[in-house]
């Protein structure tokens, strides 16, 4: 597999596939230290969980440039991104054995149910490129806490991202096996569901791959948490404070070069804003800085790979045809699968049009009459991942929190996820929570214990 650096389309380095008899090797490995971690006590885990958060803090440097050089984010966003798991370890560390407490329900016929939260065994997962670390910390970190043991399958093209992973676990001592990052292409993925070694699976990824891994979880009967694809939208009604909205739909756009799952990607606009919110936006959209990634000056590197960028041309083509204008959005000369930002407007309110995931920089705008017209576009598309809500009316809030179809609503404000609160969509895009202690108890037998 290689890593091919998107800013310069220089090849970074190949990483060899494992073969069969290694990842039955890898399998073999994870059940044998899943037998003697599942017995350690809550503080061994939440040790090696602050250990893990200083070896983070600690190479956060070397870590951020991986994922610079291997899928284009800028350096300061990977810096941030590598202290957001820093944070998710620490949190965990910290409030991880609450999260344990099962408690107990008192039962009519006498004696208690108590309720005890217990491993399950070696979890899948299968994860993304677009937050490299981040997505994996956010299973990692309630993997250790639960007693599981974990193994990743990580994105082709941030093999790097992967191999440094599993050098931080080494770093603090973690047992062999405890967490191992598998270097294969998806077509391994089925066997490894399918094999009895592995108790569940996870997967943070794209529709089609989601449809695939929960097939063959269903087969298997085994657990599986898809956190999929979004089109969220970003509803800016007339009492929001304007410039906010303005330079937030700015940077939900334009953020991790517009790769990122939960970013506001249409702009609902209620019509009586609508003309001084394009007019800011398209000022605002038009000053954003792209470039080296590495350059502290600029506000966003090349999209992850040429492949990327054609898929994100070929969506903005087809929009056109369909009627839509597109403001900005240039396709820039020279090496690197760099691309401006842009809005589209005039994008027809086709569910199957406007519910395209644009994993790229460019916005959809639309113009709703009202808040029944902006709920009813929010909900028109298959998606259901996060959304962002502008209004100083209580009474709209509680609309948009009741009516948006969404599993999360960020209220005056950017959403984006936090170490603490559970985070997962509805509708296509997926099932189950990750983080929280909602997260954590996806993959744990919470056990009745029945006492007289
Ligand atoms: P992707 O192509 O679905 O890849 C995600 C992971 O799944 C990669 O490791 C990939 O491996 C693997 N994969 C692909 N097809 C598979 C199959 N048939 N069987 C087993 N594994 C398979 O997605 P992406 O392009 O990397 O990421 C972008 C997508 O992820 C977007 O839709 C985005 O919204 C979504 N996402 C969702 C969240 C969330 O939390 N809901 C967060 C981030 C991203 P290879 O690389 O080897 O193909």
């Amino acid at each position: 597999m290689k890593s091919i650096n998107p800013a310069t389309g220089e090849e970074i380095a190949t990483h060899t596939e494992l073969t069969e008899a290694q990842i039955d090797a890898a399998l073999d490995r994870a059940t044998a230290t899943f037998a003697t971690w599942r017995e350690t006590d809550i503080a061994e885990r939440t040790a090696l969980l602050s250990d893990l958060a200083d070896a983070y803090h600690d190479h956060r440097d070397r870590l951020a440039r991986m994922a610079t050089l291997e899928m284009g984010k800028t350096l300061k966003s990977a810096l941030v991104e590598v202290d957001k798991c820093v944070a998710a370890f620490r949190h965990y560390a910290k409030e991880g054995p609450a999260m344990l407490e099962g408690g107990s329900i008192p039962l009519a016929s006498g004696g208690n149910a108590d309720l005890v939260w217990l491993p399950i065994g070696p979890v899948l997962a299968v994860m993304p490129w677009n937050f490299p670390y981040w997505q994996v910390a956010r299973f990692l970190a309630p993997c250790i806490l639960a007693g599981n043991v974990g193994l990743l399958k990580h994105a082709s093209n941030v093999q790097g991202v992967g191999a440094l992973m599993q050098e931080m676990m080494a770093l603090v001592g973690a047992p062999d096996g405890l967490f191992q990052n598998l270097p294969i292409r998806s077509g391994a993925v089925a066997a490894i569901i399918a094999d009895n070694r592995v108790a569940a699976v996870t997967l943070t990824g794209s529709e089609d791959a989601g449809r695939a891994v929960a097939e063959q979880a269903g087969r298997a009967l085994k657990k599986v948490v898809l956190e999929l694809g979004g089109a969220d939208p970003f509803i800016v009604m007339p009492s929001a404070d304007l410039d906010a909205a303005v330079k937030q739909a700015v940077t939900a756009r334009i953020q991790n070069t517009g790769q990122s799952c939960i970013c506001g990607k249409r702009m609902i606009v209620h019509a009586d804003i609508y003309d001084a919110f394009l007019e800011r936006y398209a000022t605002a959209m038009a000053a954003v800085k792209t470039g080296d990634p590495f350059d502290p000056a600029t506000d966003m590197g090349p999209l992850s790979s040429e492949e990327q960028r054609r898929t994100v041309q070929e969506q903005i083509w087809k929009m056109k045809a369909a009627g839509a204008t597109l403001i900005g959005g240039e396709t820039l000369p020279g090496p690197g699968a760099y691309i401006d930002a842009g809005i589209l407007t005039d994008v027809p309110t086709d569910p199957a049009l406007m519910g395209e995931e644009i994993f790229g920089p460019i916005a959809m705008l639309f113009k709703a009459a009202d808040i029944d017209d902006a709920i009813a576009i929010a909900n028109a598309i298959p998606f259901g991942l996060g959304s962002s809500v502008w209004t100083t009316d209580p009474a709209e809030e509680a609309r948009f929190v009741r009516d948006v179809q969404a599993g999360m609503t960020a209220v005056n404000q950017m959403l984006s996820s936090a170490p603490e609160a559970p985070f997962g969509g509805v509708k296509r895009s997926g099932h189950g929570r990750e983080l929280g202690p909602y997260g954590l108890h996806e993959f744990m037998n919470l056990k009745s214990v029945y006492r007289k």
